[in-house]
């Protein structure tokens, strides 16, 4: 069966570290896809601000995060003492566990714009207290079809499978092309999927999509048709529904009000948790802990 969109949904602007950002997920009415749970799109900045860009220490836990970019280069470091840095085409997954924390910092000397997405995939119970951890991937295999090349960012697509470890049933594609492409692209028929333009205009399932939005399709259809006029960049993520209850807030993913606060709480406090990231850039704090909105940031 032929995808159609069952969904679109308008981004939200997010001033982040001085940045402004398009948060597609979550959202109110659409959580999860999948296990995803996290979408910002950032960029493309001005050359000055990705030189600036200096995001300092700040904690996270049941989650991993995706890093990638379109244009640009970051350097990744964490309190496990990894120190990354990162250029379109390759993946950055570092798994929050039990407790990390990480930076985000400009490449002294760079001279490109920075453009890019920054996902978080929630961990399942069976996960989410274990150990922090990161991995980069600096090859990713992709798939070429009807002048769309995927690149297998986590999961399997079109017979290419990422050598990221996942810890739930997922897929991640960038597809991009230079110029016309058109394709009809399998899904699983059980999964759900999102589908977000982090560059051009493309059309999904014959509407027409435009960074900012992000169209889902649940489960069924195991046909996806993607066409473009013009050079694309967008991004397909799907999963198997997530049946978890999540309860975001801030960098965290949890279950219960206490986690979130013991997490909080642990962070303030300095505690052994989340370590500390070796940089001169001050340590993000939290913010204060109110009724339990479900914010995210
Ligand atoms: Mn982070």
């Amino acid at each position: 069966m032929r995808a159609q969109i069952d969904e679109r949904h308008t981004s939200r602007t997010v001033e982040l570290g001085g940045a402004t950002v398009r948060r597609l997920l979550p959202r109110r009415d659409r959580r999860t896809v999948g296990a995803w749970c996290f979408l910002d799109h950032f960029g493309p900045t001005t050359r000055e601000e990705a030189a600036a860009l200096a995001i300092g220490p700040h904690p996270h836990i049941g989650l991993h995060t995706v890093t990638w970019l379109v244009e640009g280069e970051l350097e990744h470091r964490d309190s496990l003492g990894s120190r990354q840095r990162i250029i379109p085409g390759q993946l950055n997954l570092m798994t929050a566990g039990d407790g990390i924390s990480h930076a985000e910092l400009a490449v002294p000397d760079t001279t490109s714009v920075l453009h890019g997405a920054q996902l978080w995939v929630a961990q399942p119970e069976a996960t989410r207290h274990g150990p922090p951890a990161f991995a980069h991937h600096a090859e990713l295999p992709t798939v070429a079809h009807g002048g769309w090349t995927a690149t297998v960012i986590l999961g399997a697509w079109g017979g290419a499978e990422s050598p990221a470890s996942t810890d739930t049933p997922i897929v991640g594609a960038a597809l991009t092309t230079d110029g016309p492409a058109s394709a009809v692209v399998t899904l699983r028929p059980g999964w759900e999927h999102a589908v977000a333009v982090l560059a051009g205009r493309a059309e999904v399932a014959g509407e027409p999509l435009a960074p900012g939005e992000v169209v889902v399709i649940g489960a069924g259809p195991d046909e996806l048709e993607l066409r473009t006029e013009e050079p694309v960049h967008l991004l397909v993520l799907g999963g198997e529904p997530f049946d978890e209850e999540l309860l975001m807030w801030w960098n965290l993913v949890a279950r219960t009000p206490e986690e979130i606060r013991a997490g909080a709480e642990d962070w303030a406090a300095g505690a052994e948790r989340f370590g500390t990231v070796d940089t001169e850039v001050a340590r993000v704090p939290a913010p204060a802990l109110g009724p339990f909105a479900r914010r995210q940031g």
